[in-house]
This record gives C-alpha cells, structure tokens and sequence, in this order.
C-alpha cells in the first residue's frame, strides 16, 4: 500500500512503524473472509482492511480521531485471525495497538463510555478490588434486565451477567513463595505468573498448573511483585498503565533469574502470554528496559507449550472423555499455538474433537464483552452451537475469558486444558460447574 507520510511525521518512531506495517498491506482483502466482526456485521469498514484504511486517513492526515473510526475501532476484538490468514505478514496487531493510543489521546468519549472504562481499568488488574467489586455485583444482579433496556448502562449489564454466583477465596500458592520439584530428578525452574482476573475468578487453574509441575519434578517460583500483565489496558489504549504493568513484571522475572535462573516464565491465560511475549516490542524504545523486556518475552510459555517441551511420563489414567477443545484467539492467532495442547490431550487419553469456524472468536477479548456485549453475545452463542455440535462431553480451553465467555451459554462444562492434564497425571478430576 502506498503511504504518504511526511518527514516530520516519520520521526515518530510509532508512527514510522506503522507505516512499515501500511506499506506491507497488498488491499487483497483475504483478512475479511476470517473477520469475526466482518462475518457478523458484513460491514467493509469493521473488517481489517476497512481499519486499516481508517487508520491509515487518520494517522496520515495526523488528525484526531473521530467517532467513525472509534465505532469501528472499537467493534475490533484484537482477536488477530486476520494476521493469521494475511499473506503479506501484516502486523495488524501492532497498527491497532497504535491506532488505540491515538483514540485514547485524541478523542473525548461520551460520559457513560468514559466512566466504564475507567471503572474497568481502575477494578480488573488488581485482584482485591476485582474480587469486592464481584460481591457487590451480586447484589446489583437483580437488576441486570432492567440495566440492559438502557442503552448507556448496557456495558453494566453484561458486566452483572457476566459475575459469578460463587467466587472462590484467594489461594495461597498465588503468594510469593517457591514451589519445591518432586522426586530425585530436576526436570526445569520455572516462574507462574499469577496475573489478576484469573486469580480471582478461578484461583485452581494456577493452582492445578503448580501441582502438575511440581509432581513432573520441575521448580515453580511464584516471584514477588508480579501483577497484571497489562493487556485489560493496553487493549484500551491506555499505554502508560500497560507500560508500567509491563516494566513491573519485567523487574519481576528479571530478579526471579538472577536468583537461581529460569527455564521459563508459565502462563496459564493466553491472553497474557500473547501480550508478555510482545514486552520486548513494547518497551523497545525504553534503553532501560528494551533489553530486558525481549530477554522475558524470550522466557514466555504458555502452559501447554512448556508441558509439551518436557518428557512427559505414561499418564496415570486414561479418561477417554470426549472433550471439544476450544482455541481461544491469543492460542492460535496472537501465540501461534495450534498443535500442543491438543497433542497432549489426546496423549492423557482423552478423545479431542475440533468445533467448526475454529478460528473464530467467541466474542470474550478481554473487556470487549462488557463493551460491546451485542456483538459478542452473537459471537458466543455461534461458538457455542459448533462446539456443542461436536458431541463433546466436555469443552476444554486455556484461557479463562474464553472459559467465563462460553460457560455463560454452554449446557457443557467449561474447563482449563491444565486441569484435564492434572487429571490423566494423576491428580484431582476437575470440578465441572
Ligand atoms: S483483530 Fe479480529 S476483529 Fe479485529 S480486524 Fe482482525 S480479524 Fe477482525
Ligand atoms: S490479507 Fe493482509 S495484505 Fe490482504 S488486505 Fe488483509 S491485511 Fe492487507
């Protein structure tokens, strides 16, 4: 694609580097076949070549954004299958990334819009008032119909709807702390990233994640001082928090391999390992931190990737359950991790079936189905109808908004890929909710 980007405006490295990303995009339009958004709406302007072009005009006439470009903007779940199926290897995940900042620096949102996102962004990385605003959302439930006739208050339904009757108490494996290997050989040392979301709503995926390792001989450091990866704000555009996020948990991992070394840094919510893996982008223009954040993007694993670089051992059990595995966006698109947590599915015995439109999102995306709960209930349900299809008895994903997301609509059971592992491997079976 042809840019015409001035001098001046090319000595913003941010922009520079979009319009790298520009000049790669041949308008063939192949993206738009694999745009959920472009598949729901059938709009031209909420596919990826449409975004691309709005940000294009935006960014080359160096202008604000407007409240066209947002609508469309903000429809895109940065579920990335666009990048996946591009044959000119656009970084559209980067452009939007961009894109993103510009809005949030340029562009005034109506009152309600504002006041959600900074609710979002004040409550969700931080796992203690994440879990007391879950128990005051219990009492507003009751209230969530009447919330969702009101078209400003809609996020907030969705939001009530979302809230889980139960929330579990905090676990103390998510405390820093180390996790002693088992048995006489040291397979690996390893550090857990803790996060923030997934901590609260089901503690017992890192908690299964830890066992497992643990039993498999490996060392798991829980280190101090790690939080939230920063993806929740950084997906709103809300640079400085994500960058902040980012150079903590560097810190973080940083001393976590000074202290005794890491074999790798596990993650046990995609959405997390796509952003961790991508500090080194993200920091590149900090001399503090740019070497350091690619050495931590280097360590990232998810889970299931790191289990399948070690010699696993005969599972203990072999359920022969059938389970539909749901590969949540982060997995296959933003991770390229299509083949190991399927492989070792099948390996601990269990019977993996692949929903059709596989590469669609399920309208989950971080905070994208409390702020476009319409889209996203359209997506969900969609999802949940080729899942079901499958014949499955159980469904099995490793990200826990992909998790919170189809178990609003699944008659199945909806659980972590690590804990039907766990289970072959010997430990507890999974709690089906
Ligand atoms: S990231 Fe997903 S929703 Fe956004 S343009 Fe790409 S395919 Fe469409
Ligand atoms: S598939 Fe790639 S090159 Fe083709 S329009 Fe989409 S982003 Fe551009």
């Amino acid at each position: 694609m042809q840019t015409n980007f001035s001098a001046a405006q090319l000595a913003d490295p941010h922009v520079a580097e979009s319009e790298k990303i520009l000049r790669k995009c041949v308008h063939c339009g192949f993206c738009t076949a694999t745009c959920p958004t472009y598949v729901t709406l059938g709009n031209e302007l909420d596919s990826p070549r449409g975004r691309i072009y709005l940000i294009k005009d935006m960014l080359e006439n160096g202008r604000p954004a407007d409240k066209e470009i947002v609508t469309h903007i903000d429809r895109c779940l940065s579920c990335l299958a666009c990048m996946t199926t591009c044959p000119s290897g656009v970084n559209y995940m980067h452009l939007v990334d961009h894109a993103r900042v510009h809005i949030e620096e340029t562009y005034k949102r109506p009152l309600a819009d504002r006041l959600t996102r900074a609710m979002l962004a004040f409550v969700l990385p931080y796992p203690s008032r994440f879990r007391a605003a879950l128990k005051l959302a219990k009492l507003g439930q009751p209230f969530a119909g009447l919330f969702e006739k009101i078209s400003a208050l809609k996020p907030l339904a969705a939001m009530l709807k979302l809230a889980p009757t139960h929330i579990p108490a905090a676990s103390p494996m998510a405390s820093p702390g180390i996790h002693a290997g088992q048995g006489a050989k040291k397979n690996g040392r390893v550090a857990i990233l803790t996060g923030c979301a997934q901590s609260v709503l089901d503690p017992g995926i890192n908690e299964t994640a830890i066992s497992l390792l643990t039993r498999l001989g490996v060392e798991v450091v829980v280190p101090q001082d790690e939080g939230c990866c920063g993806a929740l704000v950084h997906h709103m555009g809300r640079e400085g928090a994500a960058l902040a996020s980012a150079r903590r948990n560097v810190d973080a991992w940083t001393r976590a391999v000074e202290q005794g070394g890491l074999d790798a840094i596990v993650i046990t919510a995609s959405g997390c390992g796509t952003t961790i893996k991508d500090y080194g982008f993200m920091l590149r223009l900090d001399p503090a931190y740019a070497d350091k954040a690619a050495r931590v993007s280097a360590l990232a694993r998810d889970i299931t990737e790191y289990l399948a670089s070690l010699d696993l051992p005969e599972p203990v059990r072999k359920p022969g359950t059938i389970v539909a595995y749901h590969s949540a966006c982060s997995m296959q698109h933003g991770q390229k991790i299509t083949r190991q947590p399927k492989e070792l599915l099948a390996r601990a015995g269990f019977v993996v079936r692949e929903p059709r439109e596989g590469h669609l999102c399920c309208g989950s995306a971080g905070t994208y189905n409390i702020l476009q709960p319409g889209i996203s209930a359209t997506l969900r349900d969609r999802k949940v109808r080729n899942i079901e299809a499958t014949g499955a008895e159980i469904i099995a994903t490793g990200n826990i908004g992909c998790i919170t997301q189809i178990a609003s609509a699944a008659k199945l059971p909806v659980v972590h890929t690590i804990k039907l592992l766990d289970w072959a491997y010997g430990g507890e079976p999974p709690r089906m909710s």
